[in-house]
This record gives structure tokens, C-alpha cells and sequence, in this order.
């Protein structure tokens, strides 16, 4: 029996079988059920493998979600927009997304949960920061090892680019993420992050005319949602200062005034 499972390449239902039989004899499950559950017990097994490999070719840095996303902080951000956003429809009529704005208020912590909820529904993902794709992609030494390189960037159904605008372009670099953007144009989405405005994409390729011909193919068809917010790094750093400074304040002089400190620590735990 062990080579039959093999041969059918039935990994799954090996492993869960005395479980299920256990369950058909417990619950005198007909021939039918027995076996529709069987089945699905092997399809079940072949999903969950299927996407911890997506999750892997993926390369996410870390997983996130827009349920962990603390939309309050970050007035300028449609929660509702996000959350259609995270219904996919974008990867239906290869719509890229752009998200825009300073360092902290949540661009890569947004794409990684788009990347994630496509992943959960079987799209291929593949994550990258600019500077990594740019540099792989000059690295390559002959023309065959660069059409390779960057079939990578093509291939899957959902290209994240993070961190464009960080570092200034070598001419080959630019020309690459060009020829890249023109490739994916209406096959693929591209979900791009960036701080530096459009505006500043000419000097940041070091040629206006490939800015404006890449621009022009990146936002044909496009949401672009710009976060003009608060940095959430520094509402941490904040809130660590004000504890430290907290810290070191000198205790305040004994007046006898007990009743304040009482109706104070009272008050705190209130607010906890
Ligand atoms: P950016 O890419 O815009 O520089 P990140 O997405 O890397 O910012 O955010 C920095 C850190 O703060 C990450 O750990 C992210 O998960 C977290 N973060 C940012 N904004 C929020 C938010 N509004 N709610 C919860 N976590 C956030
Ligand atoms: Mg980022």
C-alpha cells in the first residue's frame, strides 16, 4: 500500500489516513463521504504546501496585515480605499499601486499586506527593494544572464517594489527598471513604494525623457495613494523618550499632599 501512495503521489492522505478511517468508523461516514473526505484531506495538504512555497519564492521580509494597520494614526490614509484595495481587484486588470509618502507611515508595512493576501489566494508574489533588483540586474554579465534576471521581475503575478527614490540611478540601472516597468505594463501588477514625488523621478533616473516614458507607463493605469502623516518609528521613539524622560524627572518633593499622588495613580490605572 505504502508504494500505491507514492505512486500516486498521495503524501497527505498517508499521513492522515488513520485519523480519517478513525473519524468513517467513529461516525459511520457512507463509502462516499469516506472517500470525498479522504480527498479532500490530500487537496487540503497540497494547498497548505503549495503556498508555504509561494510565501518562500516570494522572499517577504515580514509578514503583515492591514488588520494590524492602525488606520486612526494615519489620518490621510482611506481605511475604506485600503480595504478595497485588499479585495485584489487591482491584480484582475494589472493595475499597479503606488504608494507615496515620507519614511514611517506605513508604505512597506501596506504593500506586504497586498503581497499577503495575494499569496493566500494563490497568486505568485515576489517582493524586492529597488536597490536589490537594480543591483541584480546590473550584476549580470552577459545578455542571456540579464534576460534570465529579469524574467524574475516579470514572471510573477505580483511585483512589490520597495523603496524607489532612496538611492540615485546609474544609467543601466534606470534603463533596466524601465525596460522592467514596460515589460509588466498591463500583463502584471507592480505595487511600487516611494518618498520621492513624480516630480523628482527625472533626477532620481538621471534622464527626464525615461522618467516621463516610464511614468507614463507605470500610471496609465494606476491608484495612487499618497500618505501625508506622521512617522509610526517615531510615535515609538516618542513614546520611549517620554517614559525615559519620565524616568529621570526627579521625584517630586514630599508635601504631605497624599491624597494627590492617590487620586493620581487612581487616575493612570482608570486610563489603562
Ligand atoms: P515606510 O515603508 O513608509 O517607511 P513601514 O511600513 O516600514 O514605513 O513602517 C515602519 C514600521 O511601523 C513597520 O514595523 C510597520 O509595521 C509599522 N507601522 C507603520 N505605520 C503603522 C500603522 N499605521 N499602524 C501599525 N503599524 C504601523
Ligand atoms: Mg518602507
Amino acid at each position: 500500500m505504502k508504494g500505491t501512495y507514492k505512486k500516486l503521489n498521495l503524501a497527505h492522505l498517508e499521513a492522515v489516513l488513520p485519523q480519517v478511517l478513525e473519524a468513517a468508523r467513529q461516525q459511520q461516514w457512507t463509502y462516499e463521504t469516506f472517500l470525498e473526505r479522504a480527498l479532500a484531506a490530500e487537496l487540503d495538504g497540497r494547498e497548505r504546501r503549495a503556498l508555504v512555497r509561494r510565501y518562500k519564492a516570494a522572499r517577504i521580509p515580514k509578514p503583515k496585515s492591514l488588520d494590524a494597520f492602525d488606520f486612526p494614526f494615519q489620518p490621510t490614509l482611506s481605511e475604506r480605499r485600503m480595504r478595497e484595495l485588499g479585495d485584489l481587484s487591482f491584480l484582475k486588470t494589472n493595475t499597479n499601486v503606488v504608494f507615496l509618502g515620507p519614511p514611517g507611515t506605513g508604505k512597506t508595512h501596506l504593500s506586504l499586506s497586498l503581497a499577503c493576501l495575494a499569496l493566500a489566494v494563490g497568486h505568485s508574489v515576489l517582493f524586492t527593494s529597488m536597490a536589490e533588483m537594480a543591483q541584480s540586474l546590473e550584476n549580470a554579465s552577459h545578455p542571456g544572464l540579464m534576460r534570465q534576471r529579469l524574467r524574475r521581475y516579470i514572471a510573477p503575478s505580483l511585483l512589490v517594489i520597495d523603496e524607489v527614490g532612496y538611492t540615485k540611478m546609474t544609467q543601466e540601472q534606470a534603463h533596466h527598471f524601465f525596460e522592467l516597468v514596460t515589460a509588466r505594463y498591463e500583463h502584471g501588477s507592480i505595487i511600487l513604494t516611494s518618498n520621492t514625488s513624480f516630480a523628482g523621478w527625472g533626477a532620481l533616473l538621471g534622464d527626464e525623457v525615461l522618467a516621463t516614458a516610464l511614468l507614463d507607463r507605470l500610471l496609465h493605469h494606476a491608484e495612487v495613494v499618497t500618505i501625508n502623516g506622521p512617522s509610526y518609528r517615531m510615535k515609538d521613539r516618542q513614546s520611549e523618550t517620554t517614559a525615559l524622560a519620565a524616568q529621570a524627572a526627579p521625584a517630586p518633593p514630599e508635601t504631605g499632599a497624599k491624597s494627590v499622588g492617590v487620586a493620581t495613580t487612581g487616575e493612570k490605572s482608570r486610563r489603562r
